[in-house]
């Protein structure tokens, strides 16, 4: 066994998958935001408005650093917001192999 020291374990990062929570009351249809971290928008009567504060819910969430976006959102199943694990690995193995032909 080798004391080498292990990359610090992210915590397990909270998923954020926003979406447009239908529902109705007496002025009729409501939409709301609704997001898996538990954000709720308030309800309003038009659905642009809803859609709102979801773009501001996601504006608002941290940056992923570069060498963390996913390079292939469909088959890894990550959002812009989200950093991708897969692909950060693929990156580092790019680099040691960059090192190694260099
Ligand atoms: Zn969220
Ligand atoms: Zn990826």
């Amino acid at each position: 066994m080798s004391a080498k020291t292990t990359p610090p374990v992210p915590v397990a990062p909270v998923r954020h998958r926003p979406q447009i929570e239908r529902g109705a009351d007496a002025c009729g249809k409501t939409y709301r935001l609704a997001c898996t971290c538990g954000t709720r928008g308030e309800e309003h009567c038009a659905r642009h408005l809803a859609e709102w504060d979801l773009n501001e819910h996601v504006a608002g969430l941290p940056k992923v650093a570069t060498g963390q976006q996913c390079r292939d959102p469909k088959r890894h199943d990550r959002r812009p917001w989200e950093p991708c694990g897969l692909c950060e690995r693929q990156e580092l193995l790019f680099d040691l192999a960059a090192e190694v032909a260099s």
